[in-house]
C-alpha cells in the first residue's frame, strides 16, 4: 500500500517524506529534534528553531517568510503531528529491536521533559507541586516551583521556604538546563485589586550585565528577586514614552535596589522607544536617580527617541502593563511572582 504523506512540509508533493530535519539533517526525535511547523507550513526541528530565534525574529530558512505568531516557548510552534507519529513509530520499532538501550543514554544526562510534564500534571491533580532544588556549598537549599501554564513550562523564582512535605523535588540545575542560554524569556506575574491579572512575558535582548541582572532578579538565582515588589512610578504618564517603573527589591518604595554583587551594566543597547521595550540599569549623569535593579517598561511609543539601556521586549501581556500605567493607586500593583520560561 502506498503510504499517505503530508504535502505541507519541505519537499515537493509526492516525494518520500524525510524523517530528518532539512536544516541540520538530524533525524527527528521526541526530545530536542521534534518536527515543528512554521506558519508558512515548512517543518524544522526544535533545535534549529532555537538557533534561528537566537539571531532574532523567527524567519523560515526555506521560504524566508516571517513566522506569524509570538514564540515564548517551543510549544508555541505546533508539532507536525503526522510526521511526529511516524517518528514515534520508528523510535518504538527501533527500541524494541535494541531492547530499549538506545533510548536510555539520553535520559541519564538530561531531564526527561515528557516525564517532567506528566509529573507536574499529576502533582497538580493531587494538589501538590513539583519543585527544583538549588544546592550551593555553604547555603541552605532553596526551592523553585516548576509549573505548566498555557502548556509552557515555567520555572518560578527561588525561595528560601522549604516545599510542602509531599512535593516532588528535582535538581534545579537539570531543570534550568531546559531554558535556552541565549534565547531567554522571563515572566512577571502581575497582581492588583488582590487578584492576579496575568503574566507579562519578556524576551531578553542581550547578555549585557544589566540584562543578566534582570534575569537573576527574575529567577532569584543570586539571592533577591522581583517577587512581591511594587510598581513605583509612571513617567510621562498619558504621553509619548509613558513608562512604568518597578524593581526595588530592597525597600519596595523606590529608594533602594542596589546592583547585585559583581554586576556591571555592560555595553549600551540602543533601541527605538516603542511600547513593550524594557529598559534598566541607569547611566549616571543623565539625571536619573533610579537604583540599578529598577526597571522600566514603556507602555507608549515615543517617535524619534532611542533608549540606550534596553534589556528586553514584551512578547505578550503588554495590555497588563498599559492597565498598570492607568491605575489610580499605582502601588496597589505588584509583581506577585516571576521566573523563567523553559524552552522545551
Ligand atoms: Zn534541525
Ligand atoms: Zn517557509
Amino acid at each position: 500500500m502506498k503510504a499517505q504523506f503530508p504535502t505541507d512540509f519541505t519537499g515537493a508533493k509526492g516525494e518520500m517524506p524525510s524523517l530528518e530535519c532539512g536544516v541540520c539533517l538530524e533525524l527527528y526525535n521526541e526530545s530536542s529534534h521534534i518536527p515543528r511547523c512554521l506558519s508558512c507550513n515548512h517543518v524544522l526541528c526544535t533545535s534549529c528553531i532555537i538557533q534561528l530565534l537566537r539571531k532574532g525574529p523567527l524567519k523560515c530558512p526555506f521560504c524566508r517568510s516571517w513566522h506569524g505568531r509570538t514564540v515564548i516557548s517551543s510549544v508555541d510552534i505546533p508539532v507536525h503531528n503526522r510526521l511526529m507519529s511516524m517518528v514515534s513509530e520508528n523510535l518504538k520499532r527501533n527500541s524494541a529491536l535494541n531492547d530499549g538501550e538506545g533510548a536510555q543514554s539520553d535520559q541519564e544526562t538530561h531531564l526527561n521533559v515528557v516525564q517532567l510534564r506528566a509529573d507536574i500534571l499529576r502533582a497538580s491533580e493531587e494538589g501538590t507541586n513539583v519543585y527544583a532544588q538549588l544546592l550551593r556549598n555553604d547555603r541552605q537549599a532553596r526551592h523553585a516551583r516548576v509549573s505548566i501554564c498555557d502548556n509552557r513550562l515555567h520555572l518560578h523564582c527561588l525561595k528560601d521556604e522549604p516545599p510542602l512535605h509531599d512535593s516532588r523535588v528535582i535538581s534545579y540545575d537539570m531543570v534550568r538546563a531546559l531554558a535556552d542560554e541565549v534565547y531567554s524569556v522571563v515572566f512577571l506575574e502581575i497582581t492588583w485589586n488582590a487578584a492576579v491579572q496575568g503574566k507579562v512575558y519578556i524576551h531578553l535582548l542581550d547578555d549585557a550585565g544589566r540584562t543578566r541582572q534582570f534575569l537573576y532578579l527574575c529567577t532569584g538565582e543570586q539571592g533577591p528577586s522581583y517577587a512581591n515588589t511594587r510598581f513605583l512610578e509612571v513617567s510621562n504618564k498619558g504621553n509619548p514614552g509613558e513608562q512604568v517603573w518597578g524593581g526595588d527589591y530592597e525597600n519596595n518604595d523606590g529608594s533602594g535596589g542596589a546592583a547585585l554583587p559583581d554586576m556591571v551594566r555592560g555595553p549600551k543597547n540602543h533601541q527605538d522607544v516603542i511600547a513593550g521595550l524594557v529598559a534598566g540599569f541607569y547611566y549616571p549623569g543623565f539625571g536619573q536617580d533610579h537604583n540599578p535593579s529598577q526597571f522600566g517598561i514603556y507602555t507608549r511609543d515615543m517617535a524619534g527617541y532611542v533608549e540606550m539601556s534596553s534589556m528586553g521586549r514584551v512578547l505578550s501581556g503588554l495590555e497588563i502593563m498599559t492597565a498598570v500605567a492607568q491605575l489610580v493607586d499605582l502601588q496597589d500593583a505588584f509583581v506577585s511572582d516571576c521566573g523563567l520560561v523553559l524552552f522545551h
